[in-house]
């Protein structure tokens, strides 16, 4: 119903906002296939606990720490080249073709931050960057700097959409996401002005030359960006230009499975190739679904999903297995045609540890899109993937004091490994060739309120839990304000209190975990029995009044992980988690040259959580009794008998995401059994 009324003042012309979740940073309130409903991005402020501490170093250091990166031309010339581009200054262009994208993610998350801080200083510093970015774009609203500062040289070496490795749909669509974020935060079109002449060129573009768009399609996140611009604008063009961008995909001369466009979309059951530019493209596609309720691309997404979660995905969130490999699909695998892929999902369960790739903006990928699944559908098991990231795959790749970062993120490492892989250097500050990582994570730490809590035309949804407090408006109208105090994921205790409800009823929402086998509930002080199970959501539905009082427990048991046995690399092996968090064993915590895949954890055993501080944080630890295999030469040796004695040893293992903050380890996800 609030669609209609929204759809009235609409066409009334007073436009702006009647339905107030329209400044959420994904906006599926007039989204006609979304269940549910983000809340505004300053609805969820982090008050205490782990996602309080991490946003203090959020916001003390990962944004300025980051923005000093990028607008320092010595480190970074993302920034530059957007001066000399607008002729600000003179130069060359530096850095990769997606640098333009890297800085929208940065001034995307910058923005996210001003919405629940007001920081002065962070508006001046959107101000100025956007300025510099609207006096370089072309009239004609194409804005891609490697092509603009050849332009203003008059070299005629660049031109648009020349090379599909230049990403310039990918800058595109970052600065379309970051546009509409920015506008929604702080009512100002400065940026949305830029990125609606962009799309803009996009469509115009799209008309003359399809085919050559669609080869151009690289790490798509114009779809998600093109989507969102409908729905910041409500131009229709957008969503068809979204429709067609998808439907164009099949037309590409020579495609790949790395770029997921051998075949058409519709036509893809699995997860192939790149896995960055996979999960992006899902996210896009889940985004149009939800605008036009296309069932051949969710029958595709459903397939993809279970590939990706049943198959093809680590146990820390961990997407794309592979460095580089070749694509197992299509006839494209009858040599001579062996195509080649790379940073890409592998083989159904071809899932290595020390070699994993699992780049960050992978997993972030893989966030965006169950997301979308959730509020499309409402089915907790995408809220279990969502979480699974964000206090694993993606939270590793940012260093717990927020300076230092992993482009790939290893389920293993060994000193005594032979290979240099090309990104196995430890946490650095800054990727010269590929700093796609860092933005993409800064700005996913200044939204993960945003992936708290959400609304239908029922109550109000809980995603996450943590200290926080919730102020919004119901679907149906009514203002709701909820305090949530928990030290989660530490603790599977939750309490929430009512501040303000309407006098109606409504329905709260509590995520039952997929990890949690035992929970308890009491509404003021009295048990209620609850009807849902793991991976489902408990609803409360009353008549709540201010000062109401709701305690969930969450059982938190450390729990024994083994893989389905298909998965050689794993076999016989376990992984160690404790509510939503990975654990993995660093030999910082072990006695000098002791060798962490030397120690067994015997199902039966001893481990219990004790917090402790890792560089400033927070951290429940893991400690109790392995076994030990007596030290023994590997040189020169592959095989050897089985060494039969074990002696007990006192360890500690860390959450996954904190492992390499303390120098250089070894360290294992995976332990022996
Ligand atoms: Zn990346």
């Amino acid at each position: 119903m609030y669609k209609r009324i929204h759809l009235f003042f609409f066409l009334l012309g007073l436009g702006g906002s009647v339905y107030s979740q329209d400044n959420s940073l994904v906006n599926t309130s007039n989204s006609t296939h979304a269940k549910l409903q983000p809340v505004n991005m300053n609805a969820v402020v982090w008050t205490s606990g782990f996602w309080g501490e991490r946003m203090q170093v959020c916001k003390d250091s990962m944004v300025p720490n980051l923005w000093r990166t990028y607008t320092d031309a010595n480190v970074s010339h993302a920034y530059k080249n957007f001066e000399i581009a607008a002729g600000k200054d003179t130069g060359s262009h530096s850095g990769p073709p997606f640098h333009d994208g890297d800085f929208y993610k940065l001034l995307e998350g910058v923005a996210k931050l001003y919405a629940v801080t007001k920081d002065k200083k962070l508006e001046t510093m959107m101000d100025t960057a956007i300025a510099t970015i609207a006096a370089c774009q072309r009239p004609d609203g194409y804005i891609h700097t490697p092509v603009l500062i050849e332009e203003r040289k008059q070299t005629n070496k660049e031109r648009a959409f020349a090379d599909r490795l230049n990403f310039e749909t990918y800058n595109l669509g970052h600065l379309m996401t970051a546009g509409c974020v920015h506008y929604r935060v702080t009512g100002k079109k400065t940026l949305l002005n830029v990125a609606i002449k962009a799309a803009d060129y996009l469509d115009a573009f799209y008309k003359r030359s399809s085919p050559e768009l669609a080869r151009n399609a690289i790490c798509p996140s114009h779809y998600m960006g093109v989507v969102e611009m409908y729905r910041t604008t409500k131009d229709p063009k957008y969503l068809q230009l979204a429709i067609n961008l998808i439907n164009i995909r099949g037309l590409v001369e020579n495609g790949t499975d790395d770029n997921q466009d051998r075949i058409p979309f519709r036509q893809q059951k699995v997860a192939m190739g790149h896995a960055v530019r996979a999960n992006y493209l899902y996210a896009g596609v889940a985004d149009v679904y939800a605008e036009t309720g296309d069932d051949s691309l969710m029958d595709c997404l459903h397939s993809i999903w279970d590939d990706v979660v049943y198959r093809k995905m680590y146990v820390t969130g961990g997407c794309g297995a592979l460095y580089d490999g070749v694509s197992p699909y299509g006839t494209s695998y009858k040599p001579p045609y062996i195509q080649k892929t790379h940073q890409a999902y592998g083989r159904a369960y071809q899932l290595p540890n020390m070699t994993a790739h699992n780049e960050t903006c992978a997993n972030i990928g893989n966030l965006l899109w169950n997301w979308r699944m959730l509020l499309l559908s409402g089915d907790a098991k995408y809220a279990d993937v969502v979480e699974l990231e964000l206090y694993n795959a993606i939270l590793s790749g940012i260093s717990l004091d927020g300076n230092n970062f992993f482009y790939t993120n290893p389920l293993s490492a060994s000193a005594d490994f032979p290979y240099t892989l090309r990104w196995a250097g430890g946490r650095i500050p800054y990727i010269s060739l590929s700093n796609c990582c860092p933005p993409n994570t800064v700005r996913t730490m200044t939204q993960v309120s945003d992936y708290a809590y959400t609304t239908s035309d029922k109550g109000v949804w809980v995603h996450m839990y943590g200290g926080n407090k919730l102020s919004t408006q119901l679907e149906k109208g009514g203002e709701v304000e909820l305090s949530q105090q928990s030290n989660y994921p530490w603790d599977g205790a939750v309490k929430f209190t009512v501040n303000k409800a309407p006098a109606s009823a409504f329905s709260l929402f509590l995520r039952i975990p997929g990890w949690c086998k035992k929970a308890d509930l009491k509404v003021n002080g009295k048990p209620v029995t609850l009807k849902a199970k793991a991976a489902q959501y408990e609803e409360l539905n009353r008549t709540w009044k201010a000062g109401d009082v709701i305690e969930l427990n969450l059982s938190m048991p450390v729990t024994l992980i083994e893989s389905n046995p298909l998965v050689e690399e794993t076999r016989n092996q376990m992984a160690v988690k404790r509510g939503p968090i990975v654990y993995c064993l660093e030999s910082t915590d072990l006695p000098k040259g002791t060798n962490v895949f030397d120690i067994a954890i015997p199902v039966k055993n001893d481990l219990k959580p004790v917090m402790t501080t890792i560089s400033k944080s927070k951290i429940a630890t893991l400690q109790g009794t392995g076994l030990l295999q007596p030290k023994t030469d590997w040189s020169k040796a592959l095989y050897k008998e089985v060494r039969a004695t074990e002696t007990p040893i006192k360890i500690t293992m860390v959450p996954y995401y904190a492992w390499g903050n303390r120098g250089k380890s070894d360290m294992t996800v995976w332990v022996r059994k």
